[in-house]
């Protein structure tokens, strides 16, 4: 017997399982490629509706972190109203004016009604002379309160006609 042969032999059967181990290789490979392309599919469709998600989940805080902020305003605004009172400064004009009880070191002041009832706080400003009255002025929205009517000419004005008016 020829042991080279034999051993020709024995590589040739190695070659052969080798190539058929390949082709079953590169069999499974296509399966697997074939089973594989529905998968990554659905994974990328599966991503897309996760960024939606994420989208509609970053928007939903933002309008959670919003409203949270409105609530704080509410509060303080709500705490903050308390120690104004509705004055009449003169016949016919209402103002709120804080509470002296409760105003601390702040200065007397008066806030804009119409503000005040949209919850802004508006410190009213002394404005002009108007229909020889004087006023007091919103400097947000601009609304004027008319104060004491000036009298005939030759009058003074009083350079603190405000603490003239205050009753307290
Ligand atoms: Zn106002």
């Amino acid at each position: 017997m020829d042991f080279s042969s034999l051993v020709a032999a024995k590589e040739g059967v190695g070659a052969i399982c080798n190539g058929v181990k390949a082709l079953l290789d590169a069999k499974e490979f296509a399966a697997v490629h074939e089973k594989l392309l529905p998968l990554l599919g659905a994974a990328v469709d599966a991503n897309g509706k996760l960024l939606d998600v994420q989208t509609v989940a970053d928007a939903a805080h933002r309008r959670i972190r919003e409203l949270e902020a409105e609530v704080a305003a509410l509060k303080d605004w709500e705490e903050d109203k308390r120690r104004y009172r509705l004055h009449e400064v003169v016949p016919g004009t209402f103002v709120y004016r804080v509470d002296p009880a409760v105003h601390g070191a702040e200065p007397v002041h008066e806030l804009c009604p119409n503000c005040y009832q949209k919850r802004v706080k508006s410190i009213l400003q002394r404005g002009g002379v108007e229909q020889q009255h004087r006023t007091l002025r919103c400097p947000e929205c601009g609304s004027t309160f008319l104060l004491d009517r000036i009298e005939a000419a030759g009058y003074t004005i009083d350079p603190e006609p405000l603490r003239s008016l205050r009753t307290f």
